[in-house]
């Protein structure tokens, strides 16, 4: 029960400004409750806080400012705040950081309530087109089942309230009033759900045992893709709604989750509601509110939804664990599915990891104990796996600028004559991935970052996947000056899908490449059509693998298997078994069988052998007994520690300081790696140094890492950035 303030006591708000503590002040008339959240004075502003416990004491009572208004929103639950100390501390982050993941509702708490003014598309004309009002109507086309805020229209089309106004007067844009809180239609966990196989049905019953049991608790839910483990924990799901909980479900992108929101609907009668990047501000301050009030019962998102204000959350699922795009790589890092667990046992409630291909850390838990393993072992229904094959590139005849071999060619053409798709898979966008110039030897770099510009030649453009800084195509060469020597070198996607054109000029090729769409609405559309038979070959980069269903591909064609296998990253061949897998499993899920050529030119590398063979937990054993003698995670602890300066040498320098003086990590065993010029060695115009840490695994990290780098000065102009359990090392 959060602790009731007497009116006048002192109390501690934390707030999310970027201050290292909470500050104190007077609690209002009528006293306040902790977790109460709060708009504060500070310095001439008014700004966002929630009350953090007892004032710190350091001034008498009279001196505090008073809090302002306190907030018609439930208090942050103990379990919240729990969550977010803890999250703070795991990830060396500050508190008030921590708390604005948490916040970032947009103008929570700004209006009274009542109803809201929302803008959709109207009925009528505009009675005069200007650019301006079109770039309006194209917002609105774009996004034909949303309702906009009022001042969100304007700012998404990039123009002014007044030419908004202009619109509603014409008719074209209609104006609602929706009471501000609208609920969110019931699900209904009764109705019933496909009759499930033998081993879903063991698999869901475990769940809701573990459910019905209470507290925390973790399962990996394993299952090649098709074996049906989203109805099991759909099944999940209807449990804890039975239970009255709530219960959240994170996968790793947004254009899957069309496909889970009618199959939700299927089961439950109802939409869930949706939190990411994707969803309107006013749907998003309205699910914030819903979430917070316990009346929204079930929420689909991306991994910021971790971040709601849940009421009663019982049950987190957790899809395609495994994926790297769970972590957060800027601002504050964190992992999605470390979170999810850490936020689980704060509140009680239950976790389950779903992949065809658990990520070696899952997978050990699971062989340790600490996680409950549930098993699909083969597809739902007839389906069965696609047959992988290697094709050694060393003995195929493949002309120069052509990548796909005689034998994926003929595998092609066979899917075409018979109606069937084809993918043929690259995980490099652009044109390619070389512009080189023949007549001084250099090669097109970022100016501010170590990388190589890559042509997109859709976008007519060159593109730095570093930074994102576009340039035209230029002309000469801007080495050299001269004109005409350009030329494209190695495949991206945009070039592969040039070839398959080439080669087979009556097909419907698509491409799936995350930079080709403006929007995940889009992208969500294109899939849809590509799912429906629009596209007989489908030449795609990584977002293929992530769990689209294409009922009628049935043949994979991996143009270069051994891409990921290069360079010293730990993780590497993880990473490399499990996109192979994840994309080959695409074909075949229907009454089909599938086939997947994998183009090699090392098909006795033991990665790709492991692959071809499909032998899963052989390899994770491999893997393991690696990564132990390595002493890395899931064995050990890694901290990745990135110094980036616009000088190379203060870089260095700092980097160098921490090195010798790494006394605080050494009391604890811990070994300092470095520094090095980190994987990228600068990027926009900053150098950057890393340096590795490793501890054993039981060792106390954090607290460890904090004194270390509080040890030192860092110079004004350097940053630091610490990242536990890093993705590279
Ligand atoms: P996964 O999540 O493991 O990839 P899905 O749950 O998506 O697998 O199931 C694969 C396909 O099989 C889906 O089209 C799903 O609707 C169907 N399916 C799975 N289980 C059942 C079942 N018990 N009854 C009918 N269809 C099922
Ligand atoms: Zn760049």
């Amino acid at each position: 029960m959060a602790k009731l303030h007497p009116p006048g006591a002192p109390v501690a708000v934390l707030t999310t400004q970027p201050l290292d503590r909470p500050l104190d002040y007077r609690a209002p008339e009528g006293g306040v409750q902790d977790g109460a959240f709060v708009e504060v004075p500070l310095g001439p502003r008014r700004v966002l806080g929630v009350v953090w416990g007892d004032a710190a004491g350091d001034w008498p009572v009279e001196k505090l400012r008073p809090v302002g208004r306190v907030l018609d929103v439930p208090p942050m639950a103990d379990a919240f705040r729990a969550f977010i100390e803890r999250a703070a501390s795991y990830t060396l982050t500050p508190l008030p950081a921590m708390l604005r993941l948490g916040l970032r509702s947009p103008g929570l708490g700004a209006e009274a309530p009542g109803t809201r003014r929302v803008y959709a598309r109207g009925q009528g004309a505009p009675d005069r087109a200007t650019a301006a009002r079109d770039k309006v109507l194209a917002v609105l086309r774009d996004r034909p089942d949303d309702l906009f805020a009022a001042s969100e229209l304007a700012d998404l089309a990039g123009v002014s309230a007044g030419v908004v106004k202009g619109l509603v007067a014409s008719g074209a844009v209609a104006e609602r009033d929706l009471p501000r809180d609208a609920d969110f239609p019931a699900l209904d966990p009764d109705r019933p759900g496909h009759p499930l196989a033998a081993d879903q049905e063991t698999a869901a019953d475990a769940l809701r045992d573990a459910l019905r049991g209470g507290g925390y608790g973790t399962t990996l839910l394993r299952g090649v893709t098709g074996s049906g483990k989203t109805e099991v924990y759909l099944e999940a799901v209807a449990e804890a709604l039975r239970m009255g909980r709530q219960a959240l479900v994170l996968l790793p992108e947004i254009a899957l989750s069309a496909e889970f929101l009618t199959r939700v609907e299927a089961r439950f009668g109802a939409k869930p509601a949706e939190w990411h990047s994707g969803v309107t501000q006013a749907e998003r301050r309205r699910t914030w509110a819903k979430t917070a009030s316990g009346q929204a019962r079930l929420i689909v998102g991306a991994r910021s939804a971790l971040f709601l204000p849940f009421r009663d959350l019982g049950l987190i699922v957790v899809d395609e664990e495994h994926d790297t795009s769970y972590k957060q790589e800027d601002g504050v890092l964190y992992s999605a599915r470390d979170m999810a667990v850490l936020r689980a046992s704060c509140e009680g409630a239950q976790v389950v990891l779903a992949s065809a291909t658990p990520s070696l850390e899952s997978w050990a838990n699971a062989e340790l104990g600490k996680y409950r393993r549930l098993d699909l072992t083969s597809r739902f229904g007839e389906a069965v796996l696609p047959r992988l094959t290697a094709v050694d590139m060393r003995g195929e005849e493949v002309p120069g600028g052509r990548w796909i071999s005689p034998t994926l060619r003929t595998a092609m053409q066979a899917r075409l004559a018979r109606g069937e798709q084809s993918l043929i898979f690259l995980n490099r966008r652009g044109y390619a991935p070389v512009t080189l110039c023949r007549a001084c030897g250099q090669q097109v770099a970022c100016h501010q970052c170590d990388a190589r510009m890559v042509e997109h030649r859709f976008l007519k453009r060159l593109m730095c996947h570093q930074c994102g800084e576009t340039a035209p195509m230029p002309e000469t060469c801007p080495s050299c000056g001269v004109a005409g020597k350009l030329a494209a070198v190695g495949p991206g996607v945009e070039r592969m899908a040039e070839e398959v054109t080439a080669l087979f000029p009556e097909a419907r090729v698509a491409i799936l490449s995350s930079d080709l769409f403006g929007s995940a609405r889009a992208l969500k559309a294109k899939v849809e059509e590509i799912a429906s038979g629009g596209a007989d070959i489908i030449v795609g980069t990584q977002i293929v693998a992530k769990g689209h269903n294409f009922p009628r591909l049935t043949l994979v064609g991996v143009i270069d298997a051994d891409l990921g296998l290069q360079g010293s990253d730990l993780r590497a061949a993880e990473r490399t078994f499990q996109l192979m897998r994840q994309v080959s499993g695409r074909a075949g899920r229907a009454d089909v069988p599938g086939e997947a050529l994998l183009q090699t030119f090392q098909p006795e590398h033991p990665v790709i052998r492991a692959i071809l063979a499909g032998d899963e937990e052989g390899f994770l054993r491999e893997e393991a007994a690696q990564r132990r003698a390595a002493g890395v995670p899931p064995y050990g602890r890694m901290a990745g520690i990135v110094i980036s300066d616009p000088d190379a040498a203060t870089a260095f320098e700092l980097g160098n300081t921490l090195a010798r003086r790494a006394e605080a990590l050494e009391e604890i065993g811990a070994e300092v790696y470095g520094p090095a010029p980190a994987p990228i060695a600068r990027i926009r115009g900053r150098h950057r140094v890393r340096l590795l840490v490793k501890a054993p695994r039981q060792a106390p990290i954090q607290p460890a890492l904090a004194r270390w780098v509080a040890g030192v000065d860092v110079p004004r102009s350097c940053r630091l950035s610490i990242d536990i359990d890093p993705q590279s090392f």
